[in-house]
């Protein structure tokens, strides 16, 4: 028997559970290739799940689309 989390809700926050400090580890955005510290960082779902910063995410709306339907599914909708 497994125990552990559910790999279908796993996204919670992000990059942002993966750093050890979230205001001082940096993330490149896939995107535009710059570093943002990990709080302004989210999962591209159209992009594998790479890390997109908050200002590409706001520009494509595949990717909004994307997340809302992820967070439909995970039963979250409080996105946006
Ligand atoms: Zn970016």
């Amino acid at each position: 028997m497994k125990l552990g989390r559910d790999p279908i809700i796993t996204r919670e926050d992000g990059p942002r559970s993966e750093v050890a400090d979230t205001w001082e580890a940096r993330i490149r955005c896939h995107a535009c290739e710059l570093s943002y510290i990990a709080v302004e960082m989210d999962r591209d779902p159209t992009a594998d799940g790479m890390a997109i910063c908050s200002a590409c995410a706001a520009e494509s709306p595949e990717m909004l689309r994307a997340v809302r339907k992820e967070a439909t599914m995970a039963g979250e909708g409080h996105l946006l």
